[in-house]
């Protein structure tokens, strides 16, 4: 699956969002680290072991036959377990949570008697047969039942907004507006809550679905509709059958009313289920379908396998889920055309195509070994990007990004192997060891390995485990039949143990032997608080880059390694792990000029990022040269109008020294006070180029750098800007244009609120520009759309920033912020949680303290979340504190 709270991407874009009006522009870097503190005194115990789970039976196949009370959010269920048991029995069990069941029986129709343990875990459902049957003998049992467990995002769980089991989606008092949706979440192991089964990945079967719904509802499952049968009550009866078999998790079901956008691939059907009045931008959002698979097909050697593709679009869902054939997506990744100038959902339906494959085809065996499912679909995702969007995009998109996960897990002390039996409980593997460390460790491994040999032994693994659930182990062994190498040290190294080099390198050049020496030292140090295996030293095969030469030296498993190359005459580029493949940290100390010239030649982008990261450090230090500062400005400053990545433009601009304190800019976002740093004319210029950059994430950036200054010699350049295609530039030119506080701005804004578009991004974009205006005038205008049950949350709360602002002393303010901010935090509406949060601060009143203290406690075991919050709630304290 895809959990939205996963995607360090997606969850650091909501907040910046929030944070700085909109910039799409910063969501690459975090905005604040929180430094993880470590006790060292106290041994980090290991989790309870988990072992593979035992079975007694072989299931088969499942056949499951629905219908639905809307009103108590239950399924009426009679559910049909075919199975084989594994040695000679009279009575068996099978999972079934939160279930009132009201009969067993054979398939002949003669009654079995059962016991129910609702509060057991597994095994809850004890089946009594007629007589003691054979091992291998078939037993079809049929249990009659109603579900009873209500689905509500559940905060228990890693993967809270999914839940379990049924989600029953339907018009509330709060949102009219919301369609009528019935959609199941199984993953990790919560299809039991639905229908009765064998609920754990070790076991693959077929299944049948049946389920009757009213019309003109549509039914969604897994394999292929055989049929859909009219009823004479006005309902309809859809039957779905998956003939290969797969594992119980991946099981699925979605009802809602839906228009189809059909495609192909060779032959496949490819429906997507869409909201009937948005067939235009789903067309839009899924153009590259076919093409993705078409990609995986050629790309694995393994055809698409199942009989048709389909995704359906539904409400509150946590990201995407990998049912077998039929995956179910969130329905906020359905982008009009102008969205996708600045973003595709490319890489969520990547993912969740990638996974059919690794995940569906071949499924982890258990819940320690999910990296087998997680890592792969998010390297195949990025292999899909780099194939549509290029090498250099892929580095820095992903290669880098997945680094960057992993390096936010371990700062933050979430320190583990990746393949491990130690954790707490299932849900707590979906972390970012099993996303991005093990998709870089894919990365590592396809190096390594060269892509002829790479695809060959992804090819293998395939076909040699097909529909079948596998372990780490099969994986290795089918590179290892590939190639003939011994992957061993590999795996070990890289998987089983945990951690990452530390390299310390020096170079050293001799001009009268013509030789460049490079030093190699791995600095880092076993963790003896920590009961988790660890390597003490790394090899690996390691690209060295010289004047844009790649030499590729063995790295011995020791403290230091020593290389000598022969070179003509001092290098001018030598760069550590050519295009950073490798999981490291990386101390290599270079003379100001020596970084210049990397960050302008060197033909790696991560080389060129590395560069400017550095100069970035040495422009902050007390101990550089004012000389050297100014070379390194002018530099940044050049390139930003110079440098060929977009990605890299942006990260110039965004990260570009301003000789502001990270506390002023915190409390420029909200507004008043903060003072406004001033640019040189030699950046303004650059960044009013860049705002006419051809890439829009770009012209954003550059829009909200200048929005700093509060200039309001910018007005017209804002203004202008808020004709852009892209919704991105327009968040950004709204919010500068609001910080000029301009006499133009009000009426501007207000226009933007009144233009109707896709998703209200212009509705949305105009009601936060507003709020950071604070006229007065914006007050009715906010509490409008504030109380407008037809609007979607993220409006309402947006619309509440105006009340906030413009609304001091108003009695209504604070309890509309309030109530709002409480069902925001209810519903786990992220984006409106935060609004909350900020409007709070800007109203400051005292009894605001409530709503961070309910989030803390809400977060507490998130926390990068808590550290959001506890700057916020600083921000408040300031804010009361000034109002005394
Ligand atoms: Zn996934």
């Amino acid at each position: 699956m895809s959990p939205k709270s996963f995607s360090l991407k997606v969850s650091a874009f909501c907040l910046v969002f929030v944070l700085s009006f909109s910039q799409m522009t910063a969501a690459a870097r975090p905005l604040f680290e929180f430094p993880f503190q470590q006790d060292d005194a106290k041994i980090k115990k290991l989790p309870r072991v988990n072992y593979v789970r035992s079975r007694t039976i072989d299931v088969k196949n499942v056949s499951i036959d629905l219908r639905f009370d809307w009103d108590k959010e239950q399924a009426f269920g009679a559910t049909t377990v075919t199975l084989a048991p594994f040695k000679d029995l009279d009575k068996f069990y099978l999972d079934a949570a939160a279930m009132n069941i009201s009969a067993v029986s054979l398939a002949s129709g003669a009654a079995l008697k059962f016991n129910y343990d609702a509060k057991k875990e597994d095994d809850n459902l004890e089946i009594i047969l007629d007589r003691t049957y054979k091992r291998g003998e078939d037993i079809a049992v049929k249990v009659e039942y109603r579900t009873s467990y209500v689905n509500k995002a559940d905060a228990e769980t890693a993967i809270g907004s999914f839940g379990r089991g049924l989600r029953f989606i339907k018009p509330t008092a709060e949102n009219p507006n919301k369609p009528r949706q019935i959609w199941s979440q199984g993953e990790t192991e919560f299809n039991r809550y639905w229908f009765p089964s064998y609920d754990s990945p070790n076991d693959f079967r077929t299944s049948e679905l049946r389920a009757t719904v009213e019309k003109p509802f549509t039914v969604v499952s897994n394999g292929k509709l055989l049929e859909v049968k009219e009823n004479a009550d006005n309902t309809r009866t859809f039957y779905w059958k998956m003939d290969t078999p797969y594992t119980n998790y991946l099981t699925s079901i979605v009802v809602g009313e839906y228009a189809e956008v059909k495609q192909d691939y060779e032959g496949i059907p490819i429906v997507n289920y869409g909201y009937v009045n948005e067939t235009k931008e789903v067309a839009a959002t899924v153009k590259n379908l076919p093409d993705m698979l078409k990609f995986f097909s050629e790309k694995t050697g393994v055809k698409y396998p199942y009989p048709k593709y389909s995704q359906t679009f539904v409400e509150d869902f946590g990201g995407g889920m990998e049912n077998i054939s039929a995956t179910t997506m969130i329905e906020e990744m359905i982008h009009d055309e102008r969205e996708m100038l600045d973003e595709d959902s490319d890489s969520l339906q990547a993912h969740e195509l990638a996974h059919q494959w690794f995940g569906d085809y071949v499924t982890t065996r258990d819940w320690g070994q999910i990296w087998l499912n997680e890592s792969f679909a998010t390297y195949f995702d990025g292999l899909y990007h780099e194939y549509k969007k290029g090498h250099e995009d892929f580095l820095f998109n992903n290669v880098r990004s997945n680094q960057q996960g992993y390096f936010s897990a371990w700062n933050q002390g979430n320190r583990r192997p990746i393949v491990t039996k130690y954790y707490p409980n299932k849900d707590a593997m979906f972390d970012q060891y099993a996303y991005p460390r093990g998709a870089a460790v894919l990365h590592m491994l396809r190096k390594h390995l060269g892509e002829e040999n790479w695809w060959r032994s992804i090819n293998h693994y395939l076909k040699s485990n097909a529909n079948q659930p596998v372990s780490t182990e099969d994986f290795r062994i089918a590179v290892e039949e590939t190639t003939g190498e011994s992957m061993d040290w590999f795996f070990d190294q890289w998987l089983f143990k945990m951690g990452h080099p530390i390299f310390e390198v020096t170079q050293n050049y001799d001009d009268a032997k013509k030789q460049l020496t490079l030093s190699v030292k791995q600095t880092q140090k076993i963790d003896a608080t920590n009961e988790f295996p660890q390597v003490e030293f790394f090899q690996s095969w390691i690209d060295v880059e010289i004047d844009n030469k790649i030499e590729k030296v063995w790295l011995k498993p020791q403290a230091e390694n020593v290389y000598t190359f022969a070179s003509a005459a001092k290098p001018l580029i030598v760069s550590f792990d050519n295009e950073g493949t490798l999981i490291k940290e990386l101390k290599f100390n270079k003379s100001t000029d020596e970084l210049v010239f990397q960050f302008q030649n060197d033909k790696d982008v991560l080389g060129r990022l590395w560069a400017m990261e550095e100069l970035a450090k040495q422009s902050a230090a007390t101990t550089t040269a004012a000389t050297d500062k100014t070379k390194i400005i002018n530099a940044l400053t050049n390139a930003i109008n110079k440098e060929t990545s977009w990605r890299l433009r942006r990260q110039i601009i965004t990260d570009m020294p301003t000789g502001e304190n990270p506390q002023s800019q915190i409390d420029g976002m909200f507004g008043d006070n903060a003072p406004a740093p001033k640019f040189s004319a030699e950046l303004t210029s650059a960044l009013t180029a860049a705002a006419k950059d051809q890439n829009p994430n770009v012209r954003a950036a550059a829009i909200a750098m200048l929005a700093r200054t509060k200039d309001a010699q910018f007005a017209n350049l804002y203004s202008a800007a808020l004709g852009d295609q892209s919704y991105s530039v327009i968040d950004a030119a709204s919010a500068a244009l609001a910080l000029t506080k301009d006499g133009r701005a009000y009426d501007q804004l207000a226009k933007l609120v009144n233009t109707p578009s896709w998703k209200n991004r212009l509705t949305i974009a105009g009601l936060r520009a507003l709020s950071v205006l604070g006229d007065k005038r914006a007050l009715d205008t906010g509490l409008k759309f504030a109380i407008d049950k037809t609007q979607t949350s993220n409006v309402r709360s947006t619309a509440l920033g105006i009340v906030a602002s413009s609304g001091k002393g108003d009695p209504r303010a604070f309890p509309l912020i309030f109530e709002g901010y409480k069902k925001a935090l209810e519903n786990n509406e992220y984006q409106s949680i935060f609004n909350g949060l900020v409007s709070l601060v800007r109203l400051a009143n005292p009894r605001g303290q409530e709503a961070f203290d309910l989030a803390k406690a809400k977060f507490k075991a998130q926390p990068q979340l808590i550290g959001y919050v506890t700057m916020f709630e600083g921000q408040f304290k300031k804010a009361i504190g000034n109002k005394k």
